[in-house]
């Protein structure tokens, strides 16, 4: 299996289901719409679009079944596109250009580019759905210079129905064309937030991780107030070593909810799951240093005494560097590392806020 397919077409799948229920409610307005026609041109003795429509009913009824049966569209959007296009072609031969069905090949192409979207894991699919759509726009130049020319093969006489039909193509069109605008809109942003989510934050702990403070650091910067810590878990490789890798999983998420209840306790503090078991704790709050230092204390001692299976004991240590102490983001990264080390080297579990 290619593994970079497989990241692709993640998404995709997650817009399955999504899509399907459009694809299906597509189906049912196409068979209600036939059906409606069907009856018109049956009533009318329009002989050849009635029997093209019952064609139409009974194929947009077995897509219907396939998509119930199967839950999957595949190919079933080339089988719509092969009915529209013929419908629309025929429908203008028959009755002329007044009745406005040649504006349903405004409906076709976008659902054609979408599906081609979907189905996309080659070029070969977006050739058909260039070859599709390029078959619209011909069939419908050269249906609009045929019926200029040419009387259509019905002539009703009837300028009711012809309002009728022109007004009820057109309205479908737009309601349809709003809804399927609408929609994607709406899939678009549900994935952009998920995008954003699997992007900025961390699946294992729900923390934030490091890219959402990717290129905002200047701007961190601009407070003067700005606090930021390095949490180390101390000697987690030996616990990993000891009590298993699940156990240091557990290990990560227990911290990590301890740094969450702080985020939400206290105004403008950050917790950042920065590496493997660092994490960076931003902390943007105006209050004093002392009161900051109190603070981040109470984290440190909160981790000692998390209750963790057989009664095993964690400890972290922490670095900690404020604004003033220098000017840019990176060497207040590097300060609050240097301290961690320091912590690291005389005898962890404890927070550093001086060189010393
Ligand atoms: P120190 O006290 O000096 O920080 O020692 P340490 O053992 O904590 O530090 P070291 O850098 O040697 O080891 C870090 C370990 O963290 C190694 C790695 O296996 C583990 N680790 C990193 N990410 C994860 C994770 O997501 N889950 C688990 N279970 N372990 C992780
Ligand atoms: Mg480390
Ligand atoms: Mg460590």
């Amino acid at each position: 299996m290619n593994l970079n397919n497989f990241k692709q077409s993640q998404l995709k799948e997650y817009m399955q289901p999504y899509v399907l229920k459009m694809f299906f409610i597509i189906n049912l307005t196409f068979l209600i719409a036939h059906s409606f026609l069907t009856i018109i041109f049956g009533y009318f003795n329009i002989n050849i679009m009635f029997y093209m429509n019952i064609i139409s009913i009974l194929l947009y009824s077995i897509v219907l079944i396939i998509l119930i049966k199967t839950k999957s569209i595949n190919n079933l959007i080339y089988i719509i596109s092969l009915e529209l296009i013929p419908h629309m072609i025929l429908a203008i031969i028959c009755m002329g250009w007044n009745y406005g069905f040649q504006i349903y090949s405004f409906v076709i192409i976008p659902i054609i580019i979408f599906f081609d979207y979907l189905n996309k894991t080659s070029n070969k699919s977006t050739k058909r759905a260039i070859l599709l759509i390029s078959i619209i726009i011909i069939s419908f130049l050269v249906l609009r210079i045929w019926s200029y020319h040419n009387n259509p093969i019905y002539i009703l006489n009837n300028p009711f129905v012809e309002h009728l039909l022109y007004i009820l193509n057109t309205t479908l069109t737009i309601i349809f064309m709003s809804i399927f605008i609408f929609y994607i809109m709406h899939l678009i942003c549900k994935f952009e937030t998920i995008l954003y989510k699997n992007a900025n934050f961390d699946t294992l702990t729900g923390l934030a991780n490091r890219r959402l403070i990717q290129n905002k650091e200047d701007l961190l910067m601009e407070n003067e107030h700005l606090n930021v810590s390095i949490l180390d878990i101390d000697d987690f490789k030996h616990i990993n070593d000891t009590y298993g890798h699940n156990f240091g999983d557990e290990v990560l998420k227990q911290i990590s909810l301890i740094l969450k209840l702080q985020e939400k306790k206290l105004k403008d503090f950050t917790p950042i799951r920065y590496g493997g078991e660092e994490f960076l704790l931003i902390y943007n709050d105006d209050k004093s240093e002392n009161e900051k230092l109190e603070t981040l204390n109470t984290i440190r001692t909160e981790i000692q005494n998390l209750q963790l299976e057989q009664n095993i004991n964690v400890t972290v240590t922490l670095g900690t560097a404020f604004n003033k102490e220098k000017q840019s983001f990176e060497d207040l990264i590097k300060l609050a590392d240097k301290r961690l080390y320091f912590g690291k080297e005389n005898g962890k579990n404890q927070l550093v806020s001086k060189t010393i």
